[in-house]
């Protein structure tokens, strides 16, 4: 198979993105009262409601419609006032009811945007003239959102000793009925993302989104937050679409990204052999890398679906609508720019703090510990340092305040890190008292500069004939001569101010 810039340089990839988030952080489940859980005994957390026993009347969860709502406003859809749930009918034991209760037509919230910020770096020219192309190769993708529904999931099911999981083979399947009927938001994409790194960056975008919220652990891994992709291509140029395929099964940004590009290639192969792209459910397998076909798809008569007869039609009030938007937070761009202007950082490190709540509250909670200069290192610490470290927020702007002052180097910093992880030791005490302060006195670097300079002659003529890499040289050479002791910042400057005079 071709290669995907090459086939992006004949064909345009279309991409629309279902995204179904579990609302984790509620108590309870959508229509009743059963205890929201996973890491129960299986079955543990069942009730005539939601395992669809005839008589038995479902109650809409408040809270999970106030979720939805803040979903809406954080990616700017409109709230429609009237909605209304619908049956959607299907046979299979993962729902006792034999439908599942969902949104008709009108969703709580529809027509929104998420706007992504493309990076150069890899990215592909959008040929639909919407897009203002940066020098740097950088673009603004606008993702249109078609709407975001409330509906409920359906039960877990093993499949035990079987041929690749697959029901066929297995000669054994269990129903945990826990899941059924957790609050699932999903959320449809119009067909706006044109490559498998935009549909990477979206999800990316919405998992930063509704963690900052707080309506769920958005979990890829464990399932809470699952993505289908669906894609199609035209060739570049054309305007209709073609026929599109759907693939499930996706538990990864990178798996996302890896199954829309083997997609993409397979179609393209498919169409310029002449063929035909049938609309049908692929299923990705990671460990092979290729889609292969789960079903053809099923049309939406097949689900025979009408409004729910045992639920109200909705009419959310003013006072309600102004609730949840009062409850949205600041979403992660606005915090991004807000790190950048009111503490100077770097645009890179105030996004990537700003996309997890949590680190953005150990951030301020770092940054609030420290003189104002000392932010930005705060920042580069939180970034570079430590991740996949757990240290409390008081040893990381200690940590920072040294590295600022030039007391230790970022070596340094590190193994002061392997030292206190994990314990209540402050960072500036340990390094004190092992002695790893740095010298700064530039009365005494100045002296082993000059010795340095004094001896190394062949290397100063060098640079000053125009080879500045032989500094690093030079500064190692003062670093030696310290003893370790030296920093070797101000052995830098101080080097290369002797050297220009
Ligand atoms: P279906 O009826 O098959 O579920 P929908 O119209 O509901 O299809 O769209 C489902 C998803 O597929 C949406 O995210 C939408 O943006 C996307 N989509 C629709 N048509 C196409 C297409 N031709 N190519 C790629 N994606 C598409
Ligand atoms: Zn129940
Ligand atoms: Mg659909």
């Amino acid at each position: 198979m071709k290669k995907l810039a090459e086939v992006l340089r004949n064909w345009e990839a279309v991409i629309g993105l279902e995204v179904h988030t579990e609302l984790t952080m509620l108590e309870t489940k959508m229509f009743c009262g059963c205890r929201l859980s996973h890491d129960d005994e299986p079955n543990a957390n069942v009730c005539p409601i939601c395992l669809g026993m005839p008589g038995a009347l479902p109650v809409p969860n408040e809270k999970a419609i106030e979720s939805i709502v803040m979903a809406g406003i954080a990616t700017n859809c409109e709230v429609m006032r009237q909605s209304m749930f619908y049956r959607k009918h299907y046979f299979y034991p993962d729902m006792a009811k034999n439908f599942q209760t969902t949104q008709g037509p009108v969703a709580f919230v529809m027509h929104g945007h998420l706007d992504l910020e493309v990076t150069g770096n890899g990215a592909k020219e959008r040929p639909d003239g919407t897009i203002e192309k940066a020098a740097d190769g950088s673009y603004i993708a606008p993702i249109r959102i078609l709407r975001i529904h409330m509906e409920e999931d359906a039960a877990k099911m093993v499949h035990v000793g079987g041929a690749e999981g697959r029901i066929g083979g297995a000669s054994e399947s269990l129903i945990d009925y826990n899941r059924c009927g957790t609050p699932l938001v999903e959320l449809v994409t119009e067909p706006d993302l044109r490559t498998p790194e935009e549909a990477r960056l979206f999800m990316e975008k919405l998992r930063q989104t509704f963690l900052t919220l707080g309506i769920s652990d958005c979990s890829l891994e464990n399932g809470s937050m699952r993505c289908d992709g669906n894609i199609s291509l035209r060739r570049r140029g054309e305007t209709a679409f073609g026929t599109k395929t759907e693939m499930k099964n996706i538990n990864s940004f990178k798996s996302l990204h890896d199954a829309l590009e083997y997609e993409i290639c397979r179609q393209a192969e498919v169409l310029e052999e002449g063929g035909i792209v049938y609309q049908e459910t692929r299923h990705w397998e990671p460990s092979r890398r290729r889609t292969v076909v789960m079903r053809v798809k099923e049309t939406a008569d097949d689900y025979r679906m009408y409004p729910d007869p045992d639920l109200a039609p909705f009419d959310l009030s003013d006072e309600f609508i102004e609730r949840c938007r009062a409850r949205v937070p600041e979403l992660p761009d606005a915090k991004r720019d807000r790190y950048v202007s009111a503490f100077g950082l770097k645009r890179a490190d105030a996004a990537q703090i700003a996309g997890d709540p949590k680190i953005a509250s150990f951030f301020e909670e770092a940054a609030a510990a420290v003189k104002g200069k000392v932010v930005p290192t705060v920042a580069n610490v939180v970034v570079n340092l430590l991740p996949g470290r757990s240290v409390t927020a008081g040893q990381a702007a200690s940590l920072a305040t040294l590295l600022a002052g030039d007391a230790i180097t970022f070596a340094q910093a590190r193994e002061v890190l392997d030292i206190v992880e994990g314990t209540e030791a402050d960072p500036e005490k340990v390094v004190d008292e092992r002695g790893m302060r740095q010298s700064t006195d530039t009365g005494a670097l100045e002296g082993i500069v000059d010795e340095v300079l004094g001896r190394c002659t062949d290397q100063v003529a060098q640079y000053r004939s125009g080879n500045k890499k032989v500094l690093g040289f030079l500064v190692g050479q003062c670093m030696k001569a310290s003893k370790g002791t030296g920093n070797p910042k101000l052995f830098n400057q101080l080097l290369a101010q002797k050297l220009e005079d």
